[in-house]
């Protein structure tokens, strides 16, 4: 065959570009044809064919013809039997046609590759590839099918989800609200989970060798996802509990200036890179917290610093304004326009302009204001763009209680 796929580093870059028009896909119908360019290059076939589930039977819903297969581009009605076959198997098929009559004929000869797109439990469709005149998918095609047979039911199942979107909006906007968490959820989950699976697969390959340092390079890589995972779990499970209201508070009488000390210490520890300055001005303030969410809002105000006002100085001033005690946590990177200083507590909001540069999710400040209300306080924050950003916490003091 004339075809040739890339090895070795090439090849996990290309998986990589293979999964990253995934993720980056906005168009299903626009993104396949660079799907199969990039397939073409980790494992070789003549034709490829997805098809899809609707109303009982299996439709065509994308073909390509490329090398061999061209000649036949008019006809995408391939190897029907061969697909119902993959589609009851619910599996990983191959097969190939019985040779039959002069030798010349075995270009001719279809080896087929199918496996079912899966969304969930749920078999939706199946994907194909044939080759013609082989030579047979040995199990590195067939690992290299599976990877890309998911990835492209990932893509159509996040394609249902943003056209289920389109059609429930308008009429039920809080449906289309509940089905846009999912996608965002699943989405952000997505990232992480992709590059862990996919540095996995390649690490556990059994045709290379790698040397220690890539060892360790892909080994790093997964380690920080797997934290990245954690910490969105974490993020979205106290999203939702503290919107349905069970998130529990431990509330107990505290001394603020403790609590910050005690926070300060401990991001000391984890962050070497932040340069913060802790100023009480007003000493054995006491108020009525959890002191373990209090210190989750000002880590996750810390983290904010530290991803978006890089290289800043971060005071956290502690004074006290009538009934109240105040918080500053004050920062002197990029601020933030006027348009979404309220938006950003909302919930998966992230201000366009950072969102390609910095990753997260947009749960951080949803998470500060909720423990805030929940503690009978407010968070505001407050921003001239290239002024550096406040954030202004008031809790309301516990009178007379000197107890801590
Ligand atoms: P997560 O915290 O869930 O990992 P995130 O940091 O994007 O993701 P939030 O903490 O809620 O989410 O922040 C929302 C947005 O507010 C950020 O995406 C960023 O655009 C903006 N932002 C937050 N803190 C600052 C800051 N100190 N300076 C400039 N912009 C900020
Ligand atoms: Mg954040």
């Amino acid at each position: 065959m004339g075809d040739r796929t890339v090895s070795g580093k090439a090849y996990i870059e290309t998986l990589f570009k293979f999964s990253k028009l995934i993720s980056h896909a906005e168009d299903v119908s626009i993104v396949f044809p660079d799907l199969v360019e990039q397939a073409r290059k980790l494992i070789i076939f003549d034709n490829f064919v997805i098809y899809l589930e609707e109303k009982g039977e299996l439709r065509p819903a994308f073909a390509r013809s490329v090398g061999r297969g061209r000649s036949k581009e008019a006809d995408i009605a391939w190897g029907e039997s061969f697909i119902e076959k993959v589609f009851e198997s619910n599996k990983l098929t191959t097969h190939q046609d019985v040779v039959q009559g002069p030798n010349d004929d075995r270009l001719k000869i279809p080896y087929y590759i199918g496996s079912p797109l899966r969304h969930g439990k749920t078999t939706v469709g199946v994907l194909i590839m044939i080759r013609f005149g082989g030579p047979e998918f040995n199990s590195q095609d067939q690992q290299t099918f599976t990877f890309i047979a998911d990835h492209i039911a990932q893509l159509l199942e996040r394609d249902v989800l943003v056209s289920t979107i389109a059609q429930i909006e308008g009429s039920q906007r809080m449906w289309a609200m509940q089905e846009n968490f999912v996608a965002t959820v699943s989405h952000d989950l997505r990232t992480p989970l992709g590059f862990i699976k996919g540095y996995t697969t390649t690490l556990l390959r059994e045709d290379t060798n790698w040397d220690v340092p890539t060892y360790r390079e892909f080994l790093g890589i997964i380690d920080e996802e797997a934290d990245r995972l954690q910490e969105l779990i974490d993020n979205l499970l106290d999203s939702s509990r503290l919107q349905s209201g069970t998130l529990q508070m431990n509330l107990q009488v505290v001394r603020l200036d403790a609590v910050l000390r005690d926070m300060i210490q401990r991001s000391q520890l984890r962050e070497i890179d932040v340069n913060l300055e802790l100023e009480i001005e007003s000493q054995g303030v006491i108020v009525q917290a959890d002191p373990m969410r209090l210190g989750q809002v000002f880590d996750n105000l810390i983290n904010n610093a530290i991803k978006y006002a890089p290289r800043s100085t971060v005071i956290i001033r502690l004074f006290v304004d009538g009934d109240d005690a105040v918080i500053k946590v004050i920062d002197d990177g990029p601020g933030i326009d006027k348009e979404h200083l309220e938006r950003i507590f909302q919930r998966f909001y992230r201000v366009p302009e950072t969102r390609m540069a910095v990753r997260g999710s947009g749960l951080g400040l949803y998470i500060c204001r909720q423990i805030i209300i929940a503690h009978d306080g407010t968070i505001k924050a407050e921003s001239d763009t290239g002024q550096g950003t406040t954030f202004y916490i008031t809790l309301p003091i516990v009178e007379g209680d000197e107890s801590v």
